[in-house]
């Protein structure tokens, strides 16, 4: 429970930082004008506007950790795309590459020459053997269910609650007094999602075998850590049961890595030696350009042909025109082989385990009920003592008053967080300064927030 004498701080923080933001960002305020005039909300998608700030931070040039707005302040971006650009923006190679494949064409409906090697790097990079391709990692999932439910014969999907795989419509549920139901927030959602799929707590092994017992679930989709609520970490040995779990019961595992590829070169399941059916990686592995694969065994690869030969010719309801395009097959060689290297997970790793250090003394210092939870290069602070165990007290853990009051005060001091939860992400060239300026503001922040409480 928090303070609500802190509470009331934190709207008084919030008013004063609106109005600092709108007298910062003169030029940002014209551009949100003259956008509205032919965008929804003024803004090229309509969730851009739900950031905490009065009108939308329009950005000119980003490289690097940094980049500046159309102001031309500069930030360091610990948002990263939220992932998309965890590999920094606008890396050299990946710059190379593209500039490169430029003048060499974009997409042709035929694989490039350059096939054969991104599907080489992809399989050293996160050690699986057989690969396809997707534009967004939405796609990868919803491509990955269809195979799923092909190869297995069955129609069911199990989540966890508190999860976010995309806008893939599957997994659009929340957990309503026990019952899988369509989130509230859903648009235009016409079927019951909860025919298909059922959500139970994360953490839990007993709610998932009870699921499986039932012989009926085609594929348990997960991420290794829920990243989409706040963070909640697997206990230990969690993943290690759902995957013998789910081989017991004849359900597919799939692995949703596009956020936990933070954890290590080759993301949480190589670096914790668990083999899944199916992983799913997007956003970063083409430096930000639309890309995002799916990996499996080749037993699977064989279950897949067969599903796929034996089905009639014509559409398969898997795959989409520019997936696998020339560009984006560039664009993965040299993120993947020459971004995202052994070194720059070192540099990520070791300053983001010294950030979560800082902000730790931070919170202890001021005597706060709150924490962080870290899965490599990705670090969350969460309004609760201990890390939630499940989207439940996650939930629970929310404020958001303190939460924009956060965000807004940072990035009127030139550093960006995540929105939607307190999401801070390392990227290969993210400095010690930069981390330093961070731990700075926050420490600023909490005693402003603070002020005559102590
Ligand atoms: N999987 C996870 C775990 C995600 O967090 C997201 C997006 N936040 C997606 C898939 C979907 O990615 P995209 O929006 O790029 O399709």
């Amino acid at each position: 429970m928090l303070n609500p004498d802190l509470i009331t701080n934190a709207h008084a923080l919030l008013a004063s930082e609106r109005a600092n933001y709108m007298k910062l960002h003169p030029k940002s305020a014209e551009l949100s004008v003259k956008a509205n005039q032919h965008f929804l909300y003024g803004v090229p998608m309509h969730w851009m506007n739900d950031w905490g700030t009065p009108v939308p931070l329009f950005i000119s040039h980003a490289e690097g950790a940094h980049f500046t707005c159309a102001d031309g302040i500069d930030y360091t971006d610990f948002c990263l795309g939220d992932t998309g650009a965890m590999f920094g923006h606008s890396s050299a190679p990946v710059a190379k590459a593209i500039a490169a494949q430029a003048s060499r064409g974009y997409t042709a409906m035929l694989p490039s020459t350059l096939a054969p090697d991104v599907g080489e790097t992809l399989s050293d990079f996160f050690g699986l053997d057989y690969w396809q391709l997707a534009t967004t990692a939405t796609d990868a999932n919803r491509f990955v269910l269809r195979w799923a439910r092909a190869v297995t014969g069955r129609s069911k999907l199990l989540v966890f609650d508190g999860c976010y795989h995309g806008t893939i419509d599957d997994t659009e549920i929340d957990v309503v007094n026990g019952k899988t139901v369509n989130r509230a927030s859903l648009l235009g959602q016409v079927y019951d999602l909860g025919l298909h799929t059922v959500a139970v707590p994360f953490n839990d092994l007993a709610a998932v075998e009870h699921e499986l017992a039932k012989g009926d679930v085609a594929v348990l989709l997960t991420e290794p850590a829920l990243t989409n609520c706040g963070m909640v970490l697997p206990h230990a040995g969690f993943i290690e049961s759902l995957r013998a779990l789910t081989t017991k019961y004849g359900t597919l595992l799939t692995l949703d890595e596009t956020h936990t590829i933070s954890t290590a070169r080759g993301g949480w399941a190589k670096a914790n030696s668990v083999t899944p059916d199916f992983l799913v990686v997007g956003k970063p592995i083409a430096g930000g350009l639309p890309a995002a694969a799916y990996g499996f065994s080749e037993a699977m690869a064989v279950r897949m042909k067969a599903a796929k030969d034996n089905a009639p010719a014509g559409h398969s309801g898997i795959g989409t025109t520019l997936s696998g395009n020339m560009m984006t097959l560039a664009a993965i060689n040299a993120t993947l082989r020459d971004t995202a290297t052994e070194a720059a997970y070192l540099h990520m790793l070791a300053l983001a385990a010294k950030l979560e250090t800082q902000l730790n003394a931070a919170i202890r210092a001021y005597n706060l009920p709150w924490n962080i939870s870290r899965m490599g290069a990705r670090l969350e602070l969460q309004f609760c003592t201990n890390p939630p165990s499940n989207a439940a007290e996650a939930r629970a853990a929310q404020n958001d008053t303190i939460e924009s009051a956060i965000h807004l005060y940072l990035l009127n001091r030139g550093v960006l967080l995540t929105p939607f939860h307190n999401m801070m992400l390392i990227c290969p060239a993210t400095t010690e300064a930069d981390i330093a300026k961070l731990v700075r503001i926050f420490n600023e922040f909490l005693k402003d927030l603070l002020k005559g409480l102590r």
